[in-house]
């Protein structure tokens, strides 16, 4: 379980780019999360509930965008997307494969609230 540690680099992000745009209130994260990394979302949601607290972020509403893996074969060059698992190549069959990608976990964008505009 290493979801709360990269809640904690979601947060140390967030707070940076929020504290230097002025934001009193960070109301929406987009996290991109890809299918093949181990990242559980209810893991993150629970974590973000306890360490947010009394932040910028206390409240905030994560929205997890999971994309699907990208493999190409390296025998014949397909290009596959996958579904959960690891699969072989579906045109050949071939085991030689390699991720393209699938594994990402970013900050996709947030959205804040800044003093002036709750005035
Ligand atoms: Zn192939």
């Amino acid at each position: 379980m290493h979801e709360l540690a990269v809640t904690q680099s979601i947060l140390e992000i967030v707070e940076k780019h929020a504290k230097a745009a002025g934001a009193s209130q960070v109301t929406d994260i987009h996290l991109t999360i890809g299918d093949l990394s181990s990242i559980v979302d209810d893991s993150v949601q629970f974590y973000w509930e306890i360490i947010t607290a009394g932040t910028l972020c206390e409240h905030t509403r994560l929205h997890f965008n999971r994309i699907k893996a990208k493999i190409r074969c390296l025998e014949c060059m397909t290009e596959y997307t996958l579904d959960h698992d690891l699969t072989p190549c579906p045109n050949c069959g071939s085991n030689q494969i390699k991720i393209l990608s699938g594994e990402e976990f970013q900050v996709e964008s947030i959205e804040i609230e800044t003093e002036s505009e709750k005035t």
